[in-house]
């Protein structure tokens, strides 16, 4: 997802592969400004790779199809009739986003997104739909249906007077019929009723003890932009650039809130469609849950003028994305998509810096080739400028580092260090984008020569054209650079999202992938496999913060992904190989020992099917560690059970997904029992058969089971996590769940504090889970006293 497809990877791998040897020689030494000036000779003259490349495009849909929309939208209303609205709503969004702007269809999808929102009872966001379909010339015989929608949405609201107000206009239209007159009258009688309880107000409720998090603490660097006071700005040849605490800090503080440079939404999981395949996939994608400019998450999406693939939550986002970026990017939606996610961030970089500063720091990289490429210079520069940041890459005349293009810019692209194939596929890509970018005659815009009122939505033409312009070749060569540097410095956006239906009893989350980005201060923090620190995501916006005390003068760490509670050393070295450097960290040091075996290794371990010791060898033949037993086994063997044994589980999720709740039961305590035969009792597997049980006693209602089991699955969490991670938080929070909705009231509390003081060091005090944590504490504390006493 983050390099282009397969199929044009193999197709440049085979250019490369027949490629005169010393072209190919020359290739790989040249510097970014030459590898440009190369690829755009070769793919000048390699008119059959170009049609290739389109013909893989076909196959990303990123155009409005009015067909499409008017599929999307019987499958919606057929949601609709059964009352799944959370579906029909998703459908809804689908076909609007391939409806024509202006077109009455448009209109029609919105009213309908509208019905379906009143339903979920989203009383404000249904009236933005009302409003959308009334500016969109909804059909005027279907306009009562709709005002008496908007009606029963404001008195839902408690906004009498406008329900009032709109309800009159309705009675002085005569073209109601039979069922909406009755309708009508009932709105009329609710409002009169509700009038009245307005006029002798209740005495007041007690107030809810909703009770806020306690402000954060911060004070903000003076020379590092989005980083704490507590920090400060550390560069040697060996680490580079890096963060060091400049006084001792503890764990939960913020230390660095930054806004992503820019971010790409991950278009996420969707079956690749084949070429000339007409049915369109009912299933949402990342594309359509979440904003693609704010990433906020999507209820009733604004769709893009141009294309069906960008979605935003609101107006205003769709506006300005388009003013920023997506009036150049929208025509090549298929391209980005098929060059994948790396490109994409590429060229949005370049086209939110502006022109004229990628021109001037690609001419100043020019010029300063060399003392860029080489840190030790920075490094001198350094000690030269005294305790000032000055000197440090990156950092501007005044000394401060700040998150902006030139911070970016100087992000290591580590050009020598790529493979030459690899090099050779990014430069082609990039020069592909800017070939398409003057083709469909967006040149001027990417140049900033034009105002952005005066562009109109390009006609794509399919005529390749000649000779890149000495403009877009220097646009081609930032890009470059940008992809390269992605390799080493692309930051993941995450979010927690819901596993399931959601049916509300137990929540169950998982991290996943939301966008790439570029963060210029995050990127200043080296990685760690046990780090110090803490990242987690509201929007595009990231928050670091002190997972454990740190003393002044140690230097502050994150994981880029490998972390040593989840995989072996060698596995962790293996995937850094990507970011060029070997981890020297406190856990790979001692891992690296001789003899020493990784945390995972040893936990996740085999046990003898006799004695239940653990199994030990390196080799195929494992042998039982209990000297009297010598069962031996192979390793092939047991690694083919533990396969079956994960497969069996997911078929009794499968179970569990189609309500079959209690042969999923019989299934996961069956799979426990073979479990215990062979598998270490603290092996990973054991603690998520565990927590799979709990899930399905608490599906049932079975509150203490389900409790039971998740307390037994925390214990190994615990283990393999530590007490105080961000796994272990989770766990505890579907306890606290759990518990809350057993009426276990006082091992609820207890359950609440304790997962509260994880989660706030991680996520901080103003986060959902928070929040959600500190309303079930409140709800608790309100019941009544008899309920208090039987527990
Ligand atoms: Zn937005
Ligand atoms: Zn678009
Ligand atoms: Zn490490
Ligand atoms: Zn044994």
């Amino acid at each position: 997802m983050a390099l282009p497809v397969a199929e044009w990877q193999a197709r440049t791998a085979r250019l490369w592969a027949a490629l005169d040897p010393a072209l190919r020689e020359r290739l790989a030494a040249a510097s970014l400004r030459d590898a440009v000036r190369l690829g755009c000779d070769l793919l000048r003259s390699e008119e059959e790779e170009e049609a290739a490349l389109v013909s893989l495009c076909r196959r990303a849909r990123t155009d409005k199809e009015p067909q499409a929309a008017s599929w999307y939208r019987e499958q919606g209303n057929r949601e609709f009739k059964r009352g799944q609205y959370q579906a029909a709503l998703r459908l809804y969004s689908k076909a609007a986003s391939h409806e024509l702007p202006g077109s009455p269809e448009v209109s029609v999808c919105f009213a309908n997104r509208s019905a379906a929102l009143l339903h979920l009872r989203h009383f404000e966001v249904c009236l933005e739909d009302i409003a959308r379909a009334e500016s969109r010339g909804y059909p005027d015989r279907l306009l009562p249906k709709l005002l008496l929608r908007k009606a029963e949405c404001l008195l839902c609201l408690g906004r009498l007077q406008e329900a009032q107000d709109v309800l009159g206009v309705l009675e002085r239209k005569t073209a109601l019929d039979g069922v909406m007159t009755t309708h009508l009258t009932r709105l009329k009688k609710l409002s009169q009723l509700k009038a009245e309880k307005e006029r002798c107000p209740q005495p007041a409720g007690e107030a809810g003890g909703s009770v806020q998090g306690e402000p954060e603490i911060w004070e903000e660097n003076s020379r590092i932009s989005g980083a704490s006071s507590s920090l400060r700005l550390s560069f040697d040849a060996e680490r580079g650039r890096h963060l060091v605490a400049s006084q001792d800090i503890v764990p939960g503080q913020s230390l660095v809130k930054e806004e992503a440079f820019v971010s790409v939404l991950c278009p996420g999981e969707s079956v690749p469609l084949q070429d000339g395949d007409t049915a369109w996939d009912t299933r949402a994608t990342n594309a359509d849950l979440y904003c693609h400019r704010c990433l906020r998450q999507l209820l009733a999406s604004v769709p893009c003028q141009g294309c069906s693939y960008a979605k935003y939550c609101s107006q205003d986002c769709a506006d300005v994305a388009w003013q920023q970026y997506h009036g150049t990017e929208c025509s090549l939606g298929a391209l980005l998509l098929t060059l994948g996610i790396f490109c994409h961030v590429a060229l949005r970089t370049v086209l939110l810096a502006g022109f004229a500063e990628v021109s001037r720091l690609v001419a100043w990289s020019h010029r300063g080739d060399k003392d860029l490429q080489n840190p030790k210079a920075g490094c001198k520069a350094l000690s030269d400028a005294g305790a000032g940041g000055r000197g440090i890459p990156g950092c501007g005349s005044n000394g401060r580092y700040q998150s902006s293009y030139q911070a970016l810019f100087h992000l290591l692209p580590h050009a020598e260090q790529h493979s030459p194939e690899h090099k050779f596929l990014c430069t082609l890509s990039v020069v592909a984008v800017c070939k398409q970018l003057q083709t469909a005659g967006l040149e001027a815009a990417v140049l900033n020569q034009e105002s952005p009122q005066q562009r109109s939505i390009p006609k794509t033409c399919e005529k390749p054209s000649a000779e890149l312009s000495p403009e877009l070749k220097t646009v081609a060569e930032a890009m470059l650079r940008h992809v390269l540097q992605l390799q080493c410095n692309a930051q993941a956006i995450t979010v927690m999202q819901e596993l399931g239906p959601g049916d509300g009893a137990v929540v169950d989350k998982k991290p996943v992938r939301l966008a790439t980005a570029f963060f210029p201060v995050l990127s200043l923090l080296n990685h760690s496999c046990c780090p110090n620190t803490s990242v987690s995501f509201s929007g595009t916006a990231a928050t670091v913060r002190a997972s454990q005390p740190i003393s002044s003068g140690q230097e502050v760490l994150h994981c880029y992904g490998p972390h040593w509670c989840r995989m072996r050393v060698a596995e962790r070295q293996q995937l850094l190989r990507q970011y060029f450097f070997e981890c020297r960290c406190r856990a790979c040091l001692e891992e690296l020992e001789p003899g020493v075996k990784s945390v995972v290794s040893i936990r996740n371990s085999f046990c003898c099917p006799k004695c239940q010791a653990q199994m030990q060898g390196e080799e195929d033949t494992l042998c039982c560690s209990n000297g009297a037993c010598a069962t031996s086994a192979s390793r092939d063997h047991l690694s083919g059970r533990l396969q079956d044994l994960q497969q069996r589980t997911k078929k009794a999720l499968d179970l569990l997904g189609v309500g079959k709740a209690d042969q999923a039961i019989k299934m996961l305590l069956k799979c426990q029992m073979d479990a215990g035969t062979f598998l270490s009792p603290e092996h990973l597997l054991m603690g998520e058969l565990e927590d799979h049980l709990a899930q399905v006693y608490a599906t049932l209602g079975k509150w203490q089971e389900a409790a039971r089991h998740l307390k037994k699955s925390i214990e190994i969490v615990e283990m393999h996590h530590g007490p105080l991670s961000v796994e272990t938080g989770h766990e505890l929070f579907k306890l606290a769940q759990i518990l809350f909705n057993g009426f276990a009231v006082s091992e609820a509390l207890s359950t609440i504090q304790r997962a509260e003081g994880i989660l706030s060091v991680h996520f901080g005090p103003q986060s959902a889970q928070i929040q959600e944590l500190q309303e079930m504490k409140a709800c608790l504390s309100e019941l009544p006293r008899n309920i208090l006493q039987r527990t």
